[in-house]
């Protein structure tokens, strides 16, 4: 299996109840390694643009909202198949739904305040990666 990267994000309801380090310790022992990781507030465009591809569903506008309302934590995350691996240990968008030991599981408030957004795709890990991080950024 190869090595490859996906993009990662530790939600506002994460770092509002101090969740950074528990949240990264889930992912290092999933396998996965923190190559570029920066704490930012994004901007209501910054995040409308990075969700826009959830424009048209009706919780759009309050996952804006939501994301736009603390620190959030960027990340990049190499490992085998990280895309994969990163949705394994993330578990299903509701937390009600997501298996145990997962961080949805563990640490998710809702459906919306789920802690953690990974990329679903190599295409789109690319492109969320690039949004956010320089290749001079990520230090494998
Ligand atoms: P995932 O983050 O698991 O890839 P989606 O890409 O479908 O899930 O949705 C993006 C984000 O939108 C979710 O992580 C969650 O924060 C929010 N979301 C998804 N579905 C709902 C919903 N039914 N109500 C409110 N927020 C939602
Ligand atoms: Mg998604």
């Amino acid at each position: 299996m190869a090595v490859t990267r996906t993009f990662s994000i530790i939600k506002p309801d994460a770092t509002r109840r101090n969740l950074t380090g528990g949240v990264t310790k889930m992912l290092e022992d999933a396998g996965l390694r923190i190559v570029a990781s920066r704490r930012i507030r994004m901007s209501e465009d910054q995040a409308k643009s990075f969700y826009e591809v959830h424009k048209d569903r009706p919780f759009y506008g309050e996952l804006v909202d939501f994301m736009t309302s603390g620190p959030v934590v960027v990340q990049v995350l190499e490992g085998e198949d990280a895309v994969k691996r990163n949705r394994d240990i993330m578990g299903a968008t509701n937390p009600a739904e997501a298996e145990e030991g997962t961080i949805r599981k563990t640490y998710a408030e809702s459906i919306e305040a789920n802690s953690v957004h990974g990329s679903d795709s190599d295409e789109n890990a690319a492109k969320e990666i690039s949004f956010f991080f320089t290749e001079d950024e990520i230090v494998g």
